[in-house]
């Protein structure tokens, strides 16, 4: 690999490296110094974080550890810092158009960093959902209006479609289980992952996280489908290890998942057992990302705290997912406790 190489990390959130939120600074050292090895003649790490966190890039570098980078001669840089550019995805079943960086788009070679860690909405984030951070805000707002967890699967590979990475690397050392991507558990996995085709990569890592069928999750099924890599484990060449050395036992999936129905029922089933953001009012600061981060309005500050309209919340748990203090809960009814 020569020239510069552009490092695509998972840096969702300010946050300390041993959550499991973010891609692990030692292993984008690593990487930096082997495409260094490998030729490239400069390496820059970059991401652009939920939303609202866009604005505080020396803090986000800080917490998350990666201002150590610097040190070792590689570029840490906001992804949007080049701008943005208005593309159609190719096929594009949920975007249409999409706005994404400039400095992504037109990097002369692009290593996905992604980090492996379940996730409320699309079940498992790894290499193709570490792509759904290109986009700008409002990109991200339309996929996340979606009417169903499979329509914003599609608009992640819409997404992830655009522009192919050259290489993949997934930081499963210690992935995330239970409710990612930022508010589960760390759970010690002690692999890395890596690979020139990412969705053989996100199946090896579902299959870490005890999935025995990896095309069964949404967003594997619609990249397979549209030719993006591995249709079968028959598919995959393992190097380094064996199938049965993988699985990880007693990985926690998200809640917020139905697969126990049938699928003709899933959808008049998600409805009962689908989760809901609820607020703990002892922890709420009134920050308001909540608010900015909801892709239907459907929350407004009052007397400081946070209000959701349940008449307009499509339950997609941005909220949740972005609120710095985890204030915003995922409340389980009494079904989706069951199950
Ligand atoms: S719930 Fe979280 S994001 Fe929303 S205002 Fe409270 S602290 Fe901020
Ligand atoms: S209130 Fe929360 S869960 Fe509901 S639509 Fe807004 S961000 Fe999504």
């Amino acid at each position: 690999m020569s020239g510069e190489v552009l490092v695509k990390a998972n840096l969702l959130a300010p946050r300390p490296p041993e959550d499991a939120v973010t891609t692990h600074p030692a292993l984008l050292s690593a990487l930096a110094g082997f495409l260094r090895e490998k030729g490239a003649t400069g390496v820059t790490v970059s991401d652009s974080p939920g939303y609202i966190f866009q604005d505080q890039w020396e803090e986000l570098f800080r917490k998350t550890g990666l201002d150590s980078l610097r040190l070792r001669n590689v570029t840490l840089r906001p992804l949007v810092d080049d701008g943005l550019v208005e593309v159609a995805p190719p096929n594009g079943i949920t975007l249409s158009t999409a706005r994404v960086a400039r400095l992504f788009m037109e990097a002369p070679a692009v290593v996905n960093a992604a980090k492996l860690k379940t996730h409320v909405e699309t079940e498992m984030t790894g290499c193709i959902k570490n792509l759904f951070g290109i986009a700008d805000t409002a990109t991200r707002k339309s996929a996340h209006r979606s009417p169903s967890h499979r329509r914003l699967a599609e608009g992640v590979v819409d997404l992830f479609s655009l522009r192919i990475p050259d290489f993949n690397v997934l930081d499963a050392v210690d992935a995330m289980e239970g409710d990612g991507p930022s508010r589960g558990r760390p759970v010690r996995t002690g692999w890395i992952f890596t690979g020139r085709n990412a969705l053989a990569v996100d199946v090896v890592g579902s299959f870490v996280m005890g999935y025995r069928d990896p095309w069964k999750i949404p967003l594997i099924a619609a990249a397979a489908k549209r030719g993006l890599g591995p249709k079968g484990f028959d598919e995959i060449e393992l190097e380094g290890c064996r199938w049965e050395e993988l699985s990880h036992p007693g990985f926690r999936r998200s809640s917020s998942m139905v697969r126990w129905i049938p699928t003709p029922l899933r959808g008049w089933a998600h409805g009962l057992v689908s989760l809901r953001p609820r607020l703990d009012p002892s922890l709420c600061t009134g920050c308001s990302v909540c608010a900015r981060v909801c892709p239907v309005d459907a929350i407004k500050m009052q007397e400081g705290r946070p209000v959701i309209d349940r008449g307009i919340c499509v339950r997609c748990l941005c909220c949740h997912e972005m609120c710095p203090v985890g204030a915003m809960k995922v409340h389980h009814n009494l079904l989706s406790r069951l199950f």
